[in-house]
């Protein structure tokens, strides 16, 4: 695994070759990473991961300083795969060098979800995937359904730009059905038993939908049902189909999609 600290030695390293599959990710590397690490090495024939905690997409300050970081660890797990041929970590100028301004903006259709609550977080993220993938030109990006806004949104913006294909890869959860993620780390046993309970309920919940004439009614009785038990805020809790992220009314091609508090850790996730 070769380590890349910059962009000469990036086009330098990658130039030889064309077929080359790409998982972006913000470090605290975990088993939902090494998934999409996984798929990568048997669709491509090299893999690069790139750590980059991209400041410009978090809408909130305090949650950018906050964000776990161990980038030794992370390197010493990417390397025991043995599966990850470059590993990129740039820094901010690598990334934005004299261009920091960016026009991209989320159109109104799209402003659902995570994009009517975090204001300009995926206008980061576009322009950040944008940056990257000009600067990898992978063949393949893998992303995580786990976060399938984030997915949708970014094959959608690369679709007409570049060739690379956006593969989308199924969410990794913990025994407890915990999707795996890295803002994990700042939940308490007792939080992990919150969100475990939350993502149980909302499996459970997603096979009695099937049969509901009342879904709208049903999300608001369960929104109410596990505020109140677990103590925690649901920013949102509703059922959108997967083409298009509009509220639907029936399970088939929809995906139930969640945002929550448990104290101050802020957790999304889809069944
Ligand atoms: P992050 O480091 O959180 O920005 O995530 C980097 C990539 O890993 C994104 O494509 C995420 O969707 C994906 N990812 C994060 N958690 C999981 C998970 N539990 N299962 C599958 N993919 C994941």
């Amino acid at each position: 695994m070769k380590i890349i600290l910059n962009n000469s030695s990036l086009s330098k390293s990658l130039r030889p070759f064309s077929d080359i599959g790409f998982v972006p990710t913000m470090g605290s590397i975990h088993r939902g990473h090494l998934s999409l690490i996984d798929i990568s090495k048997r669709a491509c024939k090299k893999t690069i991961v790139s750590i980059f905690v991209n400041p410009k997409q978090f809408n909130n300050r305090k949650d950018f300083m906050n964000y776990p970081t161990n980038i030794k660890k992370d390197i010493k797990i990417l390397k025991k795969t043995k599966k990850v041929d470059f590993l990129y970590i740039p820094k901010f100028k690598h990334i934005y060098g004299n261009n920091k301004k960016s026009n991209i903006k989320i159109i109104k259709k799209d402003k659902v979800l995570c994009a009517k609550y975090r204001k300009g977080h995926f206008e980061g993220v576009l322009d950040v995937m944008e940056r990257l993938t000009n600067l990898v030109n992978p063949k393949k990006i893998f992303m995580g359904e786990k976060d399938y806004q984030q997915y949708f949104l970014i094959r959608n913006y690369l679709k007409n730009k570049h060739k690379t294909s956006i593969i989308p890869c199924k969410t990794i959860r913990d025994k407890s059905k915990i999707a795996l993620s890295s803002r994990n780390n700042h939940l308490d046993l007792n939080g992990i038993k919150k969100a475990s309970f939350l993502s149980k309920s909302l499996l459970k919940l997603k096979r009695n939908l099937v049969n509901s004439k009342k879904i709208k009614e049903n999300l608001k009785i369960q929104i109410k049902y596990l505020e109140k038990l677990l103590k925690i805020k649901i920013e949102y809790l509703e059922l959108r189909s997967i083409k298009n992220l509009k509220i639907s009314n029936t399970v088939k091609g929809s995906r139930l999609f969640v945002a929550y508090y448990i104290d101050k850790v802020r957790l999304i996730d889809n069944f």
